[in-house]
């Protein structure tokens, strides 16, 4: 909050400066090496360079390993119901639009029982930025098929491998209605993560980011390779896009120039599968957004708008009609 600049100085000063610390609680307990550690740092180091209020700022999450993250938010929090993360998140923004919105959620959580509700909330639109986590298995519960994991996995509910192919979470986004922001990153680069997430957290809509998650402890052989070599990783790279300084730039082997306002050519880069593209997909500002429909937003306080409420009902009470 800017509160004065020194006359002989036209730094301006903060009445409170806020820190690392301001945004961080407890040891995070998650196992060795699980990329959600690097994921944590990185969402806590993007609300210090907001500045964003830890009062003013809520994390949402699901059920699966990614649902413990708002207990290490020094920030509010809720960790909510299997796949219900996006409804209480839209709730909290409806009502109140003022605050820092981010939703967390695992590929379990987010593209089977909350299927639904994913769906949704990209075509409502409200501002907030949603993190899901996708390490291609529920590991919470100790090595389930998950909708995001690889043909033939070998896991607890399919030992001889699973048989369906997975859903492809970019590309299921960008066919949704009213979607206005898709991109996908790794929790191990971690120039491209900040930069995403930072990007994420300035767009006006719903801000839907897929982080290719490392799950050393069930997973190991799914990324591993992928992440050793970061000739593997394919950089989506615009002006508009995600931004990257030169030495970052330098570590990848493959880059292709794509315009995030292109969403036919985002669909097609969505579907590559000789390696990971990572960057900012697909931008639209211009969307329909519904949190600017909420009560605040239409000029109308919350009393008024329970008396409007109250009349509108009192039309169908039943002692009108006799
Ligand atoms: Fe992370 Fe996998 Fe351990 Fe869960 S089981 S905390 S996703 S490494």
């Amino acid at each position: 909050m800017l509160v004065q600049t020194h006359e002989l100085c036209s730094v301006p000063s903060f009445d409170h400066d806020y820190g690392m610390e301001d945004y961080g609680k407890g040891v995070a307990r998650w196992c060795p090496g699980c990329g959600g550690h690097s994921i944590l740092t990185t969402v806590q180091r993007v609300c210090k360079d907001m500045q964003y209020e830890p009062e003013k700022t809520v994390v949402v999450s699901g059920i699966g390993c990614s649902g413990r993250f708002p207990h290490y938010m020094g920030t509010y929090g809720f960790h909510g119901l299997h796949g219900r993360a996006f409804p209480v998140a839209s709730g909290v923004k409806f009502r109140r639009p003022d605050l820092n919105v981010f939703v967390v959620t695992g590929d379990g959580d987010c593209c089977s029982i909350g299927a639904a509700h994913w769906v949704h909330a990209i075509r409502y639109n409200m501002k907030m930025v949603a993190l899901l986590f996708d390490n291609g298995i529920y590991g919470l519960t100790k090595k389930q098929t998950s909708p995001t994991s690889p043909l033939g996995t070998h896991s607890n509910t399919h030992p001889r491998g699973s048989v369906l192919p997975p859903i492809n979470p970019i590309q299921t986004t960008l066919g949704l209605a009213n979607v206005s922001f898709v991109a996908q990153t790794v929790d191990w680069n971690s120039a491209h993560l900040y930069a995403t997430i930072r990007k994420a957290a300035e767009h006006p809509g719903l801000a839907f980011v897929r982080i290719v998650q490392r799950c050393p402890a069930f997973m190991r052989d799914l990324y591993g390779d992928i992440a050793v070599n970061p000739k593997n990783l394919i950089l989506l790279s615009h002006e508009n896009g995600i931004n990257l300084k030169h030495k970052a730039r330098q570590a990848f082997g493959r880059v292709i120039e794509h315009d995030p306002s292109n969403i036919h050519k985002a669909r097609e880069h969505a579907e590559i599968n000789n390696g990971i593209p990572i960057g900012l997909l697909y931008q639209n500002t211009d969307n329909a957004r519904y949190d600017e429909y909420g009560a605040h937003n239409i000029g109308m306080g919350v009393e008024e708008k329970k008396q409007n409420l109250e009349s509108l009902l009192d039309q169908y009470s039943t002692s009108n009609s006799v």
